[in-house]
């Protein structure tokens, strides 16, 4: 056979492998790019991002059929939130840019005004008299900057607490030399500025800070819930699920959340419309929880007032970081549910989807956890890579790249639905 007629055969075959899996791909991504466009705000408080993309998804579950439990899919519960709605930061002139140079802290305070800046290095927090020289200089408008320290010396962390302490009293600037943002429940007295150490200057003078931010003792959160009625056990269910709120926004800074976790729910929207179309012998609820970032309390919510019975609830099966892969998955609470891990592994090396699946011990790191500690059967996939965006506001559709793995990881968890309705 000709090499031109071989390839000809060969094709088709090709294309349509190409197709089955770069179709879900596509799709996946539209969902990540909407969930992590500028109207979503980054899916947090400010600007109420959270609310618009619980619509969203509520709407994409419409679109699929599922059914509903409660009214509009949703379950609400209450959270307090500190919003920060502005940020400005300038040094010498220099305006920093938000989310990128610098980050307050999550339960940092309204403040402004202008200071002086007073360098402090390691080597002077290590003197006896620091935490007093660092209090008389707040005392005397200055922005005491803390040099990037040994974290791992205890006689020095003992002195940054005490210096922490002091930043009720004026601003405090942390120099790091990576920045991770977080949302916090609480507003603080303290005032907190991470700056990136590569972009400050030693000889900087001046410091102009300003600060708005907003304490909420009651917001609204949601969790978003569809269902995919069983047809011979419809009163048990497996629960697929992943959290679709971000940290969303500081001042002009949006955190996308691309990879955390709109990759996510890509992955749970892919699968319900899959399983919309291929009912199995159980129910499957498809879970979007909300308030992961401030402390899993979407899914606390849930595992206090379940929708269904926790005693009828099989397996939670929770995605989280969906976007790489590139180093294979790993299962938290692999290890302490070793007979469901075999399974999930012995599909995996069967069909070859992805390179390595690893197995962790248990973790209270994503909405599984509550679950688990209720006594159900739970996972939580994350997929390794080479993505290293992580609370940042480059963790963004730009840098998301979804690939193969993507299509493996959806297939991998599928067949895994299909043991469990075994
Ligand atoms: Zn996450």
């Amino acid at each position: 056979m000709s090499l031109l007629i071989r390839n000809i055969l060969v094709l088709p075959f090709v294309l349509l492998t190409f197709l089955i899996f770069s179709q879900n791909v596509i799709q996946a991504d539209k969902i990540i790019q909407k969930l992590c466009s500028d109207k979503f705000a980054g899916r947090g408080y400010v600007d109420r991002g959270d609310s618009i993309a619980a619509d969203y998804i509520a709407g994409y579950f419409d679109s699929l059929g599922l059914s509903s439990i409660n009214k509009n899919y949703k379950q609400s519960f209450d959270i307090s939130i500190n919003n920060i709605n502005s940020v400005e930061l300038t040094i010498d002139n220099r305006s920093l840019t938000p989310g990128i140079d610098f980050l307050v802290k999550p339960n940092a305070p309204t403040l402004s005004g202008d200071y002086h800046v007073f360098n402090v290095s390691q080597k002077m927090l290590q003197s006896g008299r620091i935490v007093n020289k660092v209090c008389k200089a707040i005392k005397r408008g200055y922005v005491p900057v803390i040099s990037v320290f040994d974290s791992k010396d205890q006689s020095l962390k003992n002195t940054i607490i005490e210096i922490k302490k002091l930043s009720k009293e004026g601003p405090i600037i942390f120099l790091k030399e990576k920045l991770t943002w977080s949302v916090s429940t609480s507003q603080s007295k303290g005032m907190e500025i991470w700056l990136l150490d590569s972009i400050f200057d030693r000889f900087s003078k001046d410091i102009h800070l300003n600060v708005s931010s907003r304490f909420i003792s009651s917001y609204k959160s949601n969790n978003v819930i569809g269902y995919i009625e069983g047809y011979e056990s419809p009163d048990s269910f497996i629960v697929l699920c992943g959290h679709y709120d971000h940290l969303g926004k500081m001042g002009e800074a949006i955190f996308y959340g691309a990879n955390d976790n709109a990759s996510g729910i890509a992955m749970l929207l892919d699968l319900a419309s899959y399983f919309s179309e291929h009912p199995q012998k159980y129910s499957i609820a498809f879970i979007a929880f909300g308030a992961e970032e401030l402390g899993l309390l979407g899914s606390l919510n849930y595992v206090k007032n379940p929708l269904f019975p926790l005693s009828k609830t099989k397996f939670v099966f929770n995605m989280d970081l969906m976007g790489g892969g590139g180093k294979g998955a790993t299962i938290v609470n692999g290890k302490i549910f070793p007979s469901y891990f075999e399974q999930f592994k012995s599909i995996n090396d069967n069909e070859n989807y992805l390179s390595a699946i690893r197995s962790r011990g248990k973790a209270a790191n994503s909405d599984h956890y509550f679950f688990s500690e209720a006594g159900i059967p739970s996972f939580f996939m994350y997929l390794m890579g080479d993505y290293n965006f992580y609370h940042v506001p480059q963790d963004n559709p730009n840098n998301l790249k979804l690939g193969t793995y993507y299509n493996k990881s959806f297939l991998l968890i599928r067949d895994f639905v299909f043991k469990l309705c075994l």
